[in-house]
C-alpha cells in the first residue's frame, strides 16, 4: 500500500512505498531535485521579503514537479495581517495563472481565507493543511469542495480536530507529517484506529483523492 504525505518540510528517507510532497520556500527551490514532488510558496510567517520571493515563485512555478502553490495563507496569531492578505492574494492569482492547486496554512482566519478564495473566484482544488478546527468548520469547508489534511493533531484524542476527522467524508481527506517527528505510516495507522477501518482502506481513498486533486 502507498502512504501519501501531502505536506512535509523534511526531506525524508521514509519507508517505502511512500510518496511525499515537499514544501519549499521560493529562495530554496534551486537546490531541490527536479524529480521530487514539491509545493512552492511563501508561508505567512515569512513575508518580510515577499516581493523578491514572489518573483522567484513566478519563475519556478511552471516546473512540472511543482504540483501546487503554497503553503500560503493567513495567520491571525502573526503580525502584518494586511500584508499577509496581499501576499496570499498574489499566490491565489499565480495559482490561477498556471492552473495549479493551492495548499493553505490558516490559523484563526478561515472566514478571511474563504472570502478571498471566493472573491478571487478560485475554482481549482484547495487543501487546508494541518486542519485543526471543529466538525462544523470542517463541514463548511468540505461543502465547498475543499480538502482537509490531518496530521499530528489526530493523536490528541480529546481535541475537536479528532471529532472533525471522524465526520469528514473520506473523499476530502489527506494526511501529512508537516514538521512533526511522526512517520506518515504512523499518521495513517492512527487515522485508521479513529475511523475503525484499516490503513489499507485509507490508502485506497487517499490515492484516489491525490489523482483527482492533481489531475484537474
Ligand atoms: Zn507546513
Amino acid at each position: 500500500m502507498l502512504y501519501i504525505d501531502i505536506h512535509t518540510h523534511k526531506i525524508k528517507c521514509a519507508q517505502n512505498p511512500s510518496l511525499s510532497v515537499l514544501n519549499v520556500f521560493p529562495a530554496d527551490i534551486s537546490s531541490v531535485s527536479k524529480s521530487k514532488f514539491v509545493t512552492l510558496g511563501i508561508h505567512p510567517w515569512y513575508i518580510s521579503e515577499a516581493e523578491a520571493n514572489l518573483k522567484t515563485l513566478s519563475e519556478y512555478v511552471f516546473l512540472p514537479n511543482v504540483i501546487a502553490v503554497g503553503e500560503t495563507g493567513l495567520d491571525k496569531l502573526r503580525p502584518d495581517f494586511e500584508k499577509q492578505i496581499d501576499v496570499f492574494r498574489a499566490h491565489i492569482r499565480i495559482a490561477q495563472q498556471v492552473h495549479k492547486p493551492l495548499i493553505i496554512h490558516c490559523v484563526r482566519a478561515y472566514q478571511d481565507v474563504t472570502e478571498l478564495l471566493l472573491s478571487e473566484k478560485f475554482e481549482l482544488p484547495v487543501i487546508f493543511h494541518w486542519f485543526s478546527g471543529s466538525p462544523q468548520l470542517a463541514k463548511q469547508l468540505t461543502d465547498k469542495g475543499w480538502f482537509l489534511s490531518f496530521g499530528q493533531s489526530l493523536f490528541d484524542l480529546e481535541s475537536k480536530t479528532v471529532r472533525a476527522f471522524k465526520a469528514v467524508p473520506l473523499e476530502f481527506i489527506f494526511f501529512e507529517t508537516d514538521d512533526s517527528d511522526y512517520e506518515i505510516s504512523e499518521i495513517y495507522e492512527q487515522a485508521a484506529f479513529l475511523r475503525n477501518c484499516t490503513a489499507e482502506n485509507l490508502s485506497d481513498s487517499i490515492s484516489k483523492n491525490f489523482q483527482l486533486f492533481f489531475q484537474r
